[in-house]
């Protein structure tokens, strides 16, 4: 996609720190990083939302999320893997792509998880009858 940053990088227009790369798959280091060792893998086919990839695209991107996973668990003490779709989720290049961030004892990254927000049992009952009604 001709102005999506990720593209330029994949294609390698723009230069990024690349941790590793292969014919589909490109992983780098994440140019604004919550924690060290914080990467992007990244589809080099251009694609918005996780919802928009085949299995097959989906499939290429996971060996190389599991190889980079297992080598940051040699460096760190433990590793979130996070993939954010649209803007209210947090996406804010809109190339899909799985953060890696590497976790250290005492490092003090919190995610804001909240719970208990209000969810009633009606609501997630609802819920879970209307997405069954899309995975037929
Ligand atoms: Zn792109």
């Amino acid at each position: 996609m001709k102005d999506c940053i990720f593209c330029k990088i994949a294609s390698g227009e723009i230069q990024a720190k690349k941790v590793y790369e292969d014919s589909d798959v490109v992983a780098f280091l994440d140019a604004d990083p919550v924690n060290v060792g914080h990467m992007l893998v990244i589809p080099k086919k251009h694609f918005t939302k996780i919802s928009d990839m085949s299995s097959n695209d989906l499939g290429k991107l996971m060996p190389a999320i599991n190889k980079l996973s297992k080598a940051i668990l040699k460096l760190a003490d433990g590793l979130n893997v996070m993939q954010n779709n649209n803007k209210v989720a947090g996406q804010a290049i809109m190339h899909v792509h799985f953060h890696l961030i590497p976790r250290y004892e005492g490092d003090g990254y919190v995610f804001n998880w909240k719970h208990a927000t209000g969810v009633t049992e009606k609501e997630n009952e609802a819920f879970l009858k209307k997405i069954q009604t899309f995975l037929k």
